[in-house]
């Protein structure tokens, strides 16, 4: 038995995911994804595949890096 560490719940078929040197213990995927998955850093929806990086940003998709980058340089 293991206990997930966003929920809570107690739960045989708990996993465990290393990441950067630490180990998270979590009772499902989507448990693991709000604790561990990057946020678009235009529409703020989960990373979830490879996604889009871009000076330090992440993506969910080719067309929001778009739409940021035009953000930007309306911006300024
Ligand atoms: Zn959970
Ligand atoms: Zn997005």
């Amino acid at each position: 038995m293991a206990t997930c560490e966003v929920c809570g719940n107690s739960y045989e078929k708990a996993f465990t995911v290393t990441m950067e040197g630490r180990d998270h213990t979590f009772d499902c995927f989507e448990c693991a994804i709000h604790a561990l998955a990057p946020a678009c850093s235009h529409c703020g929806c989960r990373v979830i595949g490879h996604g889009v990086g871009e000076a330090g940003h992440v993506f969910c998709c080719a067309a929001c890096a778009e739409h940021e980058a035009a953000g930007a340089a309306h911006r300024h």
